[in-house]
């Protein structure tokens, strides 16, 4: 019997899983830079947390949690997504009684059991922040610049940002009757007339061609904002423009989960076919209460790893190979190989990225590893170079090779390097 990764899933390997490193430090590297915390959190919560953080009538709640009894008789459920673990946690912790807001990042694996396909997946990656116990139109702006600057940061050229408010508490109401007014009178199958009923505005994103030609006269949520709503979604745009960051308005822009107020975004990427989003996010001020803590304003973002990766290789970014190797070590002979093993561990510790030829392999072959390694040298050393003091570096881009003294392969290595 041989097993295969599970439907839904695939394995990261190398070299293109290095991408994937360099994506997620690359996505959080503006956070880190602008103090936000790192946080983990478990893989897995009381199941209550996401059915009332994300929502009840959410598509991530009624069909695609990997749910499961542990042996104490708990409900557990495998984190779909990052915000309410981050939110419990903080609420757990009690951090709301210190300094306000409490900025944390986050990066790890997510699960949804999606109908999978290219760019959707049943085990994902995320790099997430959250800014907590901030109600600050520049917090949500400081939010979107620093996603904008971590897809600028792989030299990712063609990520769209996608802005709108959902309002708050006090206009939303108005909005959703005007909205369900409306829906009700279109021609929509029975499951989508009961969310009309639930959960009117997740009918907004109804991909379908049939839903979505019935909904070019639905009543905008940007036409029903109120003042301060108004007032502060203005504020964000122009923090955004200030910073020279572009956004296109998307009053339909509404996002699948039930937490959202005010501010919301999404990140797309046009090469990537049906699963053109590659990140989102907003705010959610309403969530700690709906999970039983205290009032705590709050916005933050999740960025999709794997589909960010998928975006790079349409824009034709992943040709160099990050993270190659600088030296190469190809000992010949008995003698040669103890040798070498010290000089590798040498310029390890030096700080340069070095591997060898193991296992005895003939010359041929050490040297075709060398050039698959992608390094920059190979240092040649056999048993003979050893009596005579002296090891072959190989320059691999030009093929000139050199005799240089064992006592000083090191120092000039890190020179090349320096
Ligand atoms: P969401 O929490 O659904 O807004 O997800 C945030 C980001 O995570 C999305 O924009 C995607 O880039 C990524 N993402 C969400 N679900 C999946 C999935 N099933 N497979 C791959 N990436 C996903």
């Amino acid at each position: 019997m041989s097993f295969q990764a599970p439907k839904g899933t695939f394995d990261w390997m190398p070299p293109r899983s290095e991408w994937a490193l360099a994506v997620r430090d690359a996505l959080s590297a503006p956070a880190r830079r602008a103090g936000y915390g790192y946080i983990e959190t478990p893989a897995f919560e009381d199941t209550r947390l996401f059915s009332r953080g994300v929502g009840e009538s959410t598509d991530i709640v009624t069909k695609e949690m990997y749910t499961f009894e542990d042996k104490g008789g708990r409900s557990i459920t495998l984190r779909p997504e990052g915000t309410a673990s981050v939110v419990r946690a903080v609420i757990e912790h009690g951090l709301p009684g210190g300094p306000l807001p409490v900025k944390l990042w986050y990066s790890g694996s997510y699960y949804r059991y999606e109908r999978a396909q290219k760019g959707r997946y049943r085990h994902f990656s995320q790099v997430g922040a959250e800014a907590l116990g901030g109600e600050d139109p520049a917090l949500d702006a400081e939010l979107i610049v620093l996603a904008v600057d971590g897809y600028a940061g792989l030299g990712l050229r063609n990520v769209r940002l996608l802005l709108n408010s959902l309002g708050c508490r006090e206009c939303r109401p108005a909005y959703r009757a005007a909205l369900q007014e409306f829906l009700r009178g279109l021609d929509l199958d029975e499951p989508t007339r009961q969310r009309i009923e639930i959960n009117p505005l997740r009918v907004l994103d109804d991909k379908r061609p049939d839903v979505q030609s019935q909904l070019a006269d639905a009543p905008l949520v940007t036409d029903h904002l109120c003042g301060a709503c108004k007032a502060y979604h203005e504020e964000v745009r122009g923090l955004l423009s200030d910073v020279g960051v572009s956004y296109t308005d998307d009053p339909r822009l509404v996002r699948g989960l039930d937490y959202y107020t005010r501010t919301t975004f999404e990140f797309v990427h046009d090469g990537l076919g049906a699963q053109s989003a590659v990140g989102g996010g907003g705010r959610y001020d309403g969530l700690s209460e709906m999970i039983g803590g205290p009032p705590l304003p709050s916005v933050g973002w999740a960025l999709g790893v794997d589909r960010t990766v998928l975006a790079m290789e349409a824009e034709g970014l992943l040709t160099e190979r990050p993270g190659t190797m600088d030296v190469f070590a190809v000992p010949l002979g008995e003698e040669a190989r103890r040798r070498v093993f010290t000089l590798v561990a040498e310029l390890r510790r030096a700080g340069l990225s070095v591997d060898m030829a193991f296992g005895g392999r003939g010359v041929k072959g050490a040297m075709k590893a060398a050039d698959r390694s992608g390094a920059r040298y190979a240092l040649i050393l056999g048993d003979r170079d050893l009596e005579a003091g002296a090891a072959q570096l190989k320059d691999l881009t030009t093929a000139e090779q050199t005799a240089v003294p064992i006592a000083e392969v090191v120092d000039i290595l890190k020179g090349k390097f320096s």
